[in-house]
């Protein structure tokens, strides 16, 4: 199986009330990298960054799966930056600075060998960069799934528009279902955005958990309670790439197996959280997944018998 993501690869600047770092590799697609590798090689990556990019991180994923065969490197510019802070209540951020740079002017252009990708997922970017992407498969992918952010319905929200008609998952939280549907109620939101292309929609909810959507039927997998909470950058991201992971691997697209996929995904996320930037991603074994896969499991079983 094959799996194509793109999406930004960054430098962000992180504050959180439990501490600071001015400049810690993230993006997108690094995350999205960094997790769904644990479950399908290789990565087909398509991005852009700057001279500036470390490549010790290229190495370090390029021994994990990743293929930068799709990633450009431009001579004399900085990679894209962003910079957040987080209050108290973790689930909302403020988005301090984000300097697109290299993610200006980015065009992708995919290797032959990416064009007739089996599984492909869109990271966080300009719908315009999105659909061009879309554009160059000559084979339509098996599943396409889109993750976008408030930013781009703000700013490029016919561009987005177009990108939903032609893909299969939608994952946003619930806020931005919220805007991107006008309505408050989720079940409706769900039901208008559905309308709008995808089959599928994954709404997070941070540490509420996730809920999949899918005709009329509807999924709920909880976040698990963590103890050391540190840092949500890049938590979606992560969800996505084991969500992706978990399909690809699988080859399976019926609405049981995404509800599994929902659920790697979150356990995934649970990791994330735990250090700065991908730093947990970077530490994980197969059995410290697997473990935190049946925590899951045994958080949400139980027996009930109705009289
Ligand atoms: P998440 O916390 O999952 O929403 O993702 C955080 C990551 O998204 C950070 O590592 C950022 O570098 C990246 N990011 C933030 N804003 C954008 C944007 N407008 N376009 C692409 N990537 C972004």
């Amino acid at each position: 199986m094959s799996l194509l993501a793109v999406g930004s690869m960054a430098f962000d600047a992180i504050e959180t009330p439990f501490g600071k770092v001015n400049k810690i590799v993230g993006g997108s697609a690094t995350y999205v990298a960094y997790t769904a590798s644990n479950f399908i090689k290789p990565i087909q990556l398509v991005s852009v960054v700057g001279e500036d990019f470390p490549k010790e991180t290229v190495a370090d994923l390029e021994s994990r799966g990743a293929d930068f065969a799709g990633v450009e490197r431009i001579a004399g510019k900085k990679s894209f930056f962003w910079s957040g802070k987080y209050h108290l209540d973790m689930n909302t951020r403020d988005t301090l600075v984000t300097d697109l740079n290299v993610l200006a002017d980015f065009d992708p252009k995919l290797p032959e060998a990416y064009r007739e990708t089996e599984y492909l997922m869109l990271g966080n970017l300009d719908p315009a960069v999105q659909l061009k992407v879309i554009e160059q498969m000559t084979r339509r992918p098996k599943f396409i799934v889109l993750d976008t952010m408030n930013f781009w319905m703000d700013i490029a929200l016919p561009g987005l528009q177009e990108v939903l008609k032609k893909v299969d998952a939608l994952m946003v939280n619930d806020s931005e279902a919220r805007q991107l549907s006008g309505q408050y109620s989720l079940v409706k939101a769900a039901k208008a955005i559905m309308k709008m292309g995808p089959r599928f929609l994954i709404i997070k909810k941070g540490e509420h958990g996730a809920l999949l959507f899918h005709e009329d039927k509807v999924f709920f997998a909880p976040a698990l309670p963590l103890e050391e909470v540190f840092d949500p950058t890049g938590a979606g991201d992560t969800f996505a790439g084991g969500f992706i992971g978990h399909i690809a691997h699988t080859h399976d697209i019926s609405f049981e197996n995404m509800k599994t996929a929902i659920i790697v995904g979150s356990a995934m996320a649970s990791f994330c959280v735990e250090k700065f930037g991908p730093e947990k991603l970077k530490m994980l074994t197969r059995y410290d997944i697997d473990m935190r896969i049946q925590d899951f499991v045994n958080l949400v079983n139980f027996d009930i018998q109705l009289v």
